[in-house]
């Protein structure tokens, strides 16, 4: 038996490795796990370049990658459009990956952010989960999985991975913290699990390579933590007025609300909230809903968000969430230019 498959290496920026681990999350009942904070804006357009391939390679990406976007409400733009926040290589010497959410916006323009080494449905659906944000449902902090640490990491070191014990660990043994994500319950069907054999754990037989979206990937990914609103309204954007503060409640969990605010002169700016509901800020621009500029949970008062930037001039983008994906509260926005 080849033990070990192609395993898939979802790459997480050096930053989230040394992340404060925190315990506020509440148990809840969704399915499939995403990294706090990760997701791209609801309803965004992420354009996708490919760097290399073969026609053949291109189109099965193209006809693949967007079933996501029949349940999440993300748009996949294939263009040749140097700025695409996307960059797909076909290497087939470098495994599968892809980062994750939007720490693809910080990865420099010309390199890749996600690479198909083979191809096949449920690698392509995998890398591009990834890429919309989910991490892997093996490492699901309620899947209950208990290891065969030695057995996985003598598999792993071997052909065709190769991989160093500490990439072992990062990408099997080591599950996230369950403050770190959305998502409790285990799906043996999620094409975000690995396939592994019965070798590898000492509670539970092998997993099978899943190679089409579950039931629960599908929920999931249209849930109110995720992208709502596939095939409904497009998500509403409030815009805001320069030091004219807002009225809004995350009146549903999981929630987000989009604001939208023009700079007119390049500045510093200040863009808070105020309130007793713990929300957490992502802001995003100039002129891209996609482009992270920062992301701040309680820099303000209290529990509130806050984040000064010098920006300069154009429209940006701040997306509001509960840090708990499961409740709700009132808040006040505002955004200040000096
Ligand atoms: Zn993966």
């Amino acid at each position: 038996m080849q033990a070990a498959k192609h395993m898939c290496y979802d790459r997480i920026l050096p930053q989230d490795l040394v992340r404060v681990q925190r315990t506020r999350m509440v148990g809840g009942r969704q399915r499939a796990i995403s990294l706090i904070g990760k997701q791209w804006a609801n309803g965004s357009t992420l354009r996708i370049r490919f760097l290399g391939g073969t026609q053949d390679q291109q189109d099965m990406v193209r006809s693949i990658a967007p079933k996501w976007t029949d349940y999440a409400n993300l748009t996949f733009e294939f263009t040749d459009d140097p700025r695409a926040e996307i960059r797909v290589t076909f290497d087939e010497n470098d495994g599968a990956w892809s980062y994750v959410g939007t720490d693809n916006a910080q990865i420099p323009l010309h390199a890749a952010t996600l690479n198909l080494g083979w191809l096949d449905q449920g690698v392509i659906l995998h890398e591009f989960g990834h890429m919309a944000g989910l991490s892997h449902e093996h490492q699901n902090p309620d899947g209950g999985i208990v290891w065969n640490e030695q057995q996985v990491i003598e598999d792993l070191s071997g052909p065709p991975n190769f991989w160093d014990e500490a990439t072992i660990r990062h990408n099997v043994l080591n599950k996230y913290s369950a403050d770190q994500v959305h998502g409790t319950e285990f799906d043996p069907h999620s094409v975000m699990l690995y396939a592994f054999p019965d070798s590898w754990t000492t509670n539970m037989g092998a997993t099978s390579e899943n190679s089409d979206l579950s039931e629960q990937d599908k929920a999931f990914v249209a849930s109110a933590v995720m992208y709502p609103g596939r095939g409904g309204a497009e998500s509403d954007i409030t815009e805001l007025d320069i030091r004219r503060g807002t009225e809004a409640a995350i009146s549903e969990a999981g929630e987000e609300d989009l604001y939208s605010f023009k700079v007119k002169e390049d500045g510093m700016h200040i863009v808070e909230t105020t309130g007793s509901t713990d929300v957490v800020m992502v802001l995003f621009g100039p002129d891209s809903k996609t482009k992270k500029i920062a992301e701040n949970d309680d820099g303000g008062r209290g529990q509130n968000s806050r984040i000064a930037a010098r920006l300069r001039p154009g429209t940006y983008y701040a997306a509001i969430r509960h840090y708990n994906p499961h409740r709700t509260g009132e808040y006040r926005i505002m955004v200040t230019a000096y």
